[in-house]
């Protein structure tokens, strides 16, 4: 990923935000880090110089996981970044932990309100209250007909039922809704909302034309590929297609657009980034394809393939979402078929007929095969 990091420009080099403090990355607008107890171990979050009913204060964009850490970051930050003013709303891009983890902390202790999307609102609702089945019995069921069958996953699965809950433990009652191409006024300026899919429900990035500023949340990552998954609740989903069809939409902004992704450092050369991401997954699709010619590939047989590292549990259950996102684009475009064997599981073969490149598959309309 090196080379292809180099493709693009960071204009604060390596520069970062010390815990509880800020860079000002364009007028009104400022960086901040907060560390994650994960792999991926620090998210970026925004603060921006607004203005709400005539009062002067600062909106944010996405909060941290819920944590004492995050906590004690957050009241630094309250201290010394906002110039005396308080928070007046809450943005955060999408339901995933590390974004509205620290959401409802943040709206209670400003009496601010939340604004997300509606399909990232109701998700992290049910999944706080233990609704969403990020475990249990259809989640064993989903990672078996895949090929994910031992025992000892099934188990390890059912025991991570609280998961979300424990960093996410509780959302706001009521929030204002964002939605695709939405203007709103944020201080001095006007952003625009960009709807993207496939990584999350409904995720938000924001534009504003005035700054030449896109906070791009996790849909556009200058150095790692964004988790593209399928997961049980929607366990036919074309995630990738939509995925890739949606970081198109950035294309048509100006090529000197300063990203703010949530992950890695601000970056100039979305345009670059985004064909980099497709070349990325079209070269998955075609090692997939061609492994598929050889013999019927389940989603675990695929993991080799497409991480050819080692991977923990927690990491293989997100691997394995990935392994299915790329042979359902597959599916989906025709290149491959679909059985289920007399064990249960999903196997996908190169279609007889099939053509021999990967490249509709990232391309084409979908449709059911
Ligand atoms: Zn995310």
């Amino acid at each position: 990923m090196k080379a292809l990091e180099s493709q693009l420009q960071y204009p604060h080099a390596d520069t970062l935000p010390e815990p509880g403090a800020c860079i000002e990355v364009a007028a009104g607008v400022k960086w901040l880090r907060m560390a994650l107890p994960f792999e991926l171990d620090h998210i970026n979050l925004w603060l921006l110089r607004d203005c709400i009913d005539g009062v002067s204060g600062w909106s944010v964009v996405d909060t941290g996981i819920h944590a004492d850490n995050s906590k004690a970051n957050w009241e630094r930050i309250f201290a010394d970044e906002l110039d005396g003013l308080p928070i007046l709303r809450i943005i955060v891009t999408h339901m995933h932990p590390d974004h509205i983890g620290m959401a409802d902390w943040l709206c209670q202790h400003w009496n601010a309100p939340l604004w997300i999307s509606a399909s990232e609102y109701l998700v992290a609702r049910l999944a706080c209250m233990g609704v969403d089945a990020f475990s249990g019995e259809a989640t064993v069921q989903f990672y078996a007909a895949h090929g994910l069958n031992d025992p000892k996953t099934a188990r390890r699965l059912m025991i991570r039922s609280n998961y979300f809950q424990t960093l996410v433990p509780s959302v706001p009652e009521q929030y204002h809704r964002l939605q695709d191409q939405q203007s709103i006024r944020i201080g001095a300026q006007q952003w625009r909302c960009i709807a993207g899919f496939g990584h999350s429900y409904e995720h938000m990035a924001l534009y504003c034309e005035a700054l030449g500023v896109l906070i791009g949340g996790d849909m556009l990552l200058p150095r790692i590929s964004t988790n593209v998954g399928v997961y049980v609740q929607e366990p036919e989903a074309n995630a990738l297609q939509s995925f890739l069809q949606s970081i198109d939409r950035f294309l048509p902004l100006p090529a000197e657009t300063l990203v703010l992704p949530s992950h890695g450092r601000p970056f100039t050369g979305l345009q670059t980034r985004v064909q980099q991401l497709h070349a990325h997954h079209r070269e998955r699709l075609e090692e997939l394809l061609a492994a598929c010619r050889e013999r019927p590939h389940s989603a675990a047989d695929a993991l080799g393939l497409l991480f050819k590292r080692p991977l923990d549990f927690h990491q293989t259950t997100f691997a394995l979402g990935e392994a299915v996102a790329h042979l359902h684009a597959l599916w989906y475009d025709g290149l491959v078929q679909r059985q289920r064997d007399a064990d249960g599981v999903y196997r996908f073969a190169a279609a007889p007929d099939g053509a021999s490149t990967a490249q509709a598959a990232t391309t084409s309309e979908p449709r059911r095969p």
